[in-house]
């Protein structure tokens, strides 16, 4: 890993606040087009680097797997990375489901469930041999933009000057607060009990999605036989359910799961994330573009908001190294217009849909259930709109940018 060991002004092409798993995505597929990045983050790399620093699981969509694969990568995520082949949504105890099969599509898988620790393990390795300059832990107190470039400001005094400033620093982004720009947000009150579950019956690579009354329940195939499971519950309860005793947890979650996996019980520890939505008024400002959850960030309860990180990435990424080709500025109002136009169809209509699916199945009104369950129903016998459904969760469907087609910018 390059160090962050300046003294007082590092000069880049690009300073990406934030290195998250998007922060660092986005490092690569700029680096790999030959324009220099530094990356500030402030979480301290060896406590991001420990175990227990994130527990989730991110279900990668296909085109974000070609894009993985692109960016070097995924030979070193593979191994961590299990095949989702079917899923199969329903609605709470209803016996009716949702099956999507992957071979309505195609022969490959529809996705894979990669740990994010092992996402981020595989970013971080190749920083160095890049010539990413990672920044940790560091605060950025200011962005600063003016007619030559922009300031990213570090609370210890340090400065990086670069052409452009990409916020990827998440939900909360101080980087768009800072900017002026406003976001809509919207709490559910639901947190996510995330962790791992050993089962009595073997998965068979099949993702599991049931719509209980209080929240989505999902459990994901891992590599080894495992599933992790995502659980959003009221706040209050989801709190309980992470800090009650084992043996009560693994019953309540058989009880809420059923049968179809046989007894399930707690491997390792686990996390409680509170979830909302938020989505900001403008994905750009003075030298500002903002990514990933900085710029949107919904409800997992379809395991998109990565993804729809991810195409922000590659939209910018292409964008950024074809002007750099052409030589022109990077941080141009233009090409930052071009960049919010690309992308404010796909962000606004994912963030609603993931809006709308949370509160339609979040309850329990008795003619919404009949209404989903018809719905669910109606879709199961529809296999143009099942495929469709399914194109569209996997990423392949429309125009896309190199990345996701599996190239990188400038060499298709
Ligand atoms: C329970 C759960 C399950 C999920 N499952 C899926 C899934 O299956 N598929 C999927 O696609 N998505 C999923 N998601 C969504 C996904 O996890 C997020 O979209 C993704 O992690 C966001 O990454 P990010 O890098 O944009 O933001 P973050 O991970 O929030 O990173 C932001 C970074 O910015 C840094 N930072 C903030 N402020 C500053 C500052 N002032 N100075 C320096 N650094 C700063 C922070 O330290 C942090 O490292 C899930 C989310 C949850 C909660």
């Amino acid at each position: 890993m390059s160090s962050s060991g300046f003294t007082s002004e590092l000069r880049a092409d690009v300073a990406i606040v934030g290195g998250g798993l998007s922060g660092l995505t986005m490092a690569h597929a700029l680096a790999v087009g030959g324009i220099s990045v530094a990356v500030v983050d402030r979480e301290d790399p060896v406590r991001a680097a420990q175990a227990d620093f994130d527990g989730r699981t991110t279900a990668l969509a296909r085109a974000c797997q070609r894009m993985y694969e692109a960016l070097g990568f995924w030979d070193m995520m593979e191994a961590a990375a299990c095949p989702i082949l079917d899923i199969r949504v329903s609605d709470g105890g209803s016996r009716l489901f949702l099956h999507y099969d992957h071979e309505d599509v195609g022969d490959g898988p529809m996705g894979f469930i990669v740990e994010n620790s092992a996402i981020r393990e595989a970013l971080m390795d190749k920083l160095g041999d890049r010539g990413i300059t990672h920044v940790a832990p560091a605060n950025v107190a200011a962005v600063v933009a003016d007619q030559g470039g922009v300031s990213v400001d570090l609370s210890d005094g340090r400065q990086i000057r670069a052409m452009l400033a990409i916020g990827a620093d998440g939900k909360f982004s101080p980087t768009r607060e800072a900017a002026g720009i406003r976001s809509t947000r919207l709490g559910y009150g639901q947190s996510a009990v995330v962790c791992n579950v050993a089962h009595e019956l073997p998965h068979n690579n099949v993702a599991h999605e049931r719509f209980l009354p209080s929240g989505p329940l999902a459990l994901l195939p891992l590599n080894g036989g495992c599933s992790s499971v995502v659980w959003s519950e009221r706040d209050a309860v989801a709190r309980a359910l992470a800090d009650m005793d084992e043996q009560t947890f693994n019953s309540e979650l058989t009880h809420r799961f059923g049968d179809t996996l046989g007894a399930l019980s707690l491997v390792g520890r686990r996390w409680c994330y509170p979830l909302s939505m938020s989505h900001a008024e403008r994905y750009v400002g003075d030298r500002l573009a903002l990514i990933a959850d900085a710029a949107h960030a919904i409800h997992p309860i379809a395991g998109q908001g990565l993804n729809l990180g991810l195409r922000d990435i590659a939209v910018l990424a292409e964008l950024l190294i074809e002007a750099r080709g052409l030589g022109l500025d990077l941080g141009s109002a233009g090409l930052l217009q071009r960049y919010q136009r690309a992308r404010r169809f796909d962000v606004t209509t994912m963030v609603a849909s993931m809006d709308l699916l949370t509160r339609l199945f979040s309850n329990d009104v008795p003619a919404l259930r009949a209404a989903r369950r018809l719905g669910l129903g109606a879709v199961q016998r529809m296999p143009r709109l099942k495929k469709l459904f399914m194109r569209h969760a996997m990423g392949t469907l429309g125009e896309l940018p190199s990345l996701l087609r599996g190239e990188r910018p400038g060499t298709g």
